[in-house]
């Protein structure tokens, strides 16, 4: 079974998100726990809570199908060990609100070097980050996604991923992402049969599919190996309707969340069904 959504707005309270993809017709869904621009937010309150929790169940969603995304800010790589610091209590803050909500994993970018360490230091730093975090919760799992490794991005070759899990204690409670333009942009063709499978059995090969938790069904403006992370809506983009043909006839992909985060909203009841309509 696919469980295919959207990465919803939570304007108004998180309560809202549930609903609004109930709206689109999803199965799944992606939102922010808080200002994804912002460093601090105030706790979520017991009525906030509880009124998630009741919306997420009368639409009939699972908690494990639902993939809260963290806030842009964070660098859990940063060379300078104050603002690495401050990415870290920021990042407890967002697994301990997945927590209370009930939620069982949170999706986060590995960060970025900014050209002032060498990769395998910041993936180093990024799983001793992720140990520390991890102890201060018991239940959230932290799902790595992969980029398009703009600028000095880590994350953008699956052997990063396979780093940072590598030095992470608790293997239970990491897992990846995969976004379908960042693959591409990162220089993992999917675009045909031929390449879709190349691209997944390299995947498996390094970091192997029981890690991954979820995906971002995402066409590119990117081109191919351009390292930009340019999102485009599904078919009007440089990977074509092709991929997600294949994606959906993927059976290593039934029961995760696979997430649109294309760039028009009003489309993603029409892509949604569109993906239905491939498998
Ligand atoms: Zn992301
Ligand atoms: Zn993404």
């Amino acid at each position: 079974m696919k469980y295919i959504g959207a990465h919803v707005s939570a304007a108004g309270g998180v309560a809202n998100a549930p609903l609004r993809a109930r709206e689109i017709g999803a199965q799944a869904f992606a939102f922010f726990t808080k200002n994804q621009r912002q460093w601090h937010s105030k706790a979520l309150s017991e009525e906030e809570i509880a009124a998630f929790k009741k919306n997420l169940a009368d639409c009939g969603f699972k908690p494990e199908h639902i993939l809260p995304h963290d806030s842009y800010l964070i660098n859990l790589a940063h060379p300078e060990i104050d603002k690495r610091q401050k990415s870290l209590a920021a990042f407890i803050d967002e697994l301990q609100r997945c927590e209370q909500l009930g939620l069982t994993k949170l999706n986060f970018h590995p960060g970025s070097t900014l050209k002032k360490i060498s990769d395998e230091e910041g993936l180093s730093l990024v799983a001793q980050a992720l140990n520390t975090a991890l102890a201060k919760t018991t239940n959230v799992t932290a799902v790595i996604e992969n980029t398009a490794g703009q600028g000095s991005n880590l994350g953008h070759r699956f052997e990063h991923l396979k780093a940072i899990i590598d030095q992470v204690d608790d293997k239970t409670r990491v897992g990846v992402c995969l976004d379908t333009c960042h693959t591409f942009a990162a220089g993992y063709d999917l675009r045909t049969p031929e390449t879709y499978a190349q691209t997944m059995q390299e995947f498996d090969r390094v970091v192997g599919f029981s890690y991954l938790k979820g995906m971002h069904l995402n066409d590119a403006k990117s081109t191919f190996a351009s390292h930009v992370d340019r999102h485009h809506s599904l078919g009007q983009g440089n990977l074509g309707i092709e991929p997600f043909r294949l994606l959906m006839r993927d059976p290593r992909l039934d029961n995760i969340p696979l997430i649109l985060e294309t760039i028009d909203d009003k489309l993603w009841a029409e892509e949604i069904s569109l993906l239905y309509s491939l498998i």
